[in-house]
C-alpha cells in the first residue's frame, strides 16, 4: 500500500523541513501500524525562495521525496492537478506545507477509508481562530451565499485536506477544467466522504500566501464555477424592471388624464436612469465573467507547465 503526500508549495523554504519532519514521523508511526509506504510530493508553484533548494536537500536525504517545480507561478489548484496527476500511490492525500493541516490525522483517516466504507476522508475546520473576523464573516457569506446557487454541495470551512483512494484520485483528474476550484470539484465527483473536525491551527512558519482581492477573486471563481445562478439573476432582474415599467406607464397614463401633464419629474426621470443602466451593465458583467471564463476555457491551455521533475532529469516532454 503506497499513500503518495501532495504538498503545494509556494514559497514556503522556512516551513518545509517543519512539515518534513513531522509527515515523515507519522509515516514511520504508519509503516508500523498499517504497512503503509510512503512518497512526499512536493510541488513547488514557482517560488521565489529557496523551496526547490530545500526540495532537493531532503530528495538527498530521503529517496521517498519527490518534487516537481513549475516554470512560474500557476496558483495552488494547478499544483493540486499537478501532485494528484504525477501521484503513484494507492491513496493520495493533500496537505499544506504549513502544519496547518496536522500530518498527525492520517492514520485516523486511512482507517475510515480501509473500512472500504469511504473513498475519500476530507477535514474541515470548527473554527477560525487566528483569522481577521473580516475574513471569517466574508467566508462564512459565500459559503451561505454558494449553498443556496449551487447544487455541488460545498461544506463550510471545508479544507482541502484529504486522503482519497485511486478510485476518486482519477475521478478528481479526469476533470481537466483550466478554471479550477478545488472545493467545488471534490462535492462534484461525489464518493463517500468521512468528514474529519478540528480547530483551526496557525501557521508554523512563513506567511499566508492568500490576501482579501485574493480571497474574492477565488470565491467569484467558486460561484461561476459551480453555478448558472447569477445568469438566471440577471434575467429574472430584467424581468422584474420591465413589469415595472408597465406598471409605471400606466399609473402615468393614468395620472395624465386625470390630472393633466404638469411637466415635472426630471430628477426622479435621472434616477431611473441611472438605476435601469445601473443594473444593467451589471448584468452584462455577470455575462462577461461567464464568458471570460468560457473563453479561457476552450484555450485548452495547460494548467501548469514543468521546469524541473525529480522523475525526469532533463528538459520535460509533454
Ligand atoms: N500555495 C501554492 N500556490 C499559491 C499559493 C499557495 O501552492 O499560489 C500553497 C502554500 O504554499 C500552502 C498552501 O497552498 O502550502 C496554502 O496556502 P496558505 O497557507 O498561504 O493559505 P492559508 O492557509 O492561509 O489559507
Ligand atoms: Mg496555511
Amino acid at each position: 500500500m503506497l499513500i503518495s503526500l501532495i504538498v503545494p508549495c509556494y514559497n514556503e523554504a522556512e516551513a518545509l523541513p517543519l512539515f518534513y519532519a513531522e509527515a515523515a514521523r507519522v509515516a514511520k508511526e504508519m509503516q508500523q501500524s498499517h504497512g503503509a509506504l510512503f512518497e512526499f510530493i512536493f510541488v513547488d508553484d514557482g517560488s521565489k525562495d529557496d523551496t526547490l533548494k530545500t526540495a532537493k536537500a531532503l530528495r538527498e536525504k530521503d529517496g521517498r521525496v519527490r518534487y516537481l517545480s513549475f516554470s512560474r507561478n500557476f496558483g495552488k489548484e494547478a499544483a493540486i492537478y499537478a501532485g494528484l496527476r504525477a501521484a503513484k500511490g494507492d491513496y493520495a492525500a493533500l496537505l499544506d506545507a504549513d502544519l496547518q493541516d496536522p500530518p498527525a490525522l492520517l492514520p485516523e483517516m486511512l482507517n475510515a477509508l480501509l473500512t472500504g466504507e469511504y473513498d475519500c476522508a476530507a477535514t474541515r475546520r470548527t473554527t477560525r481562530k487566528g483569522e481577521p473576523p473580516v475574513r471569517s464573516f466574508f467566508s462564512r457569506m459565500f459559503y451561505r451565499l454558494i449553498h443556496k446557487m449551487s447544487d455541488t454541495e460545498i461544506m463550510d470551512g471545508a479544507r482541502d485536506y484529504r486522503l482519497m483512494n485511486r478510485k476518486m484520485v482519477n475521478a478528481v483528474l479526469s476533470l481537466g477544467e483550466y478554471n479550477r476550484f478545488s472545493k467545488g470539484i471534490f462535492g462534484w465527483v461525489g464518493f463517500r466522504t468521512k468528514w474529519f473536525a478540528y480547530e483551526n491551527i496557525e501557521r508554523a512558519a512563513g506567511q499566508t500566501k492568500w490576501n482579501f482581492w485574493k480571497l474574492f477573486r477565488y470565491s467569484i471563481e467558486g460561484i461561476v464555477g459551480f453555478s448558472t445562478a447569477p445568469l438566471a439573476a440577471a434575467a429574472l432582474l430584467g424581468v422584474l424592471f420591465c413589469l415595472a415599467a408597465l406598471v409605471m406607464i400606466g399609473v402615468i397614463i393614468v395620472r395624465t388624464l386625470v390630472f393633466g401633464d404638469p411637466t415635472n419629474g426630471w430628477p426622479s426621470l435621472v434616477c431611473i436612469i441611472l438605476l435601469c443602466s445601473g443594473v444593467q451593465l451589471f448584468c452584462t458583467g455577470v455575462l462577461g465573467e461567464y464568458l471570460a471564463k468560457t473563453y479561457l476555457e476552450v484555450k485548452r491551455r495547460p494548467l501548469y507547465l514543468v521546469r524541473e521533475d525529480s522523475e525526469e532529469p532533463g528538459p520535460p516532454r509533454p
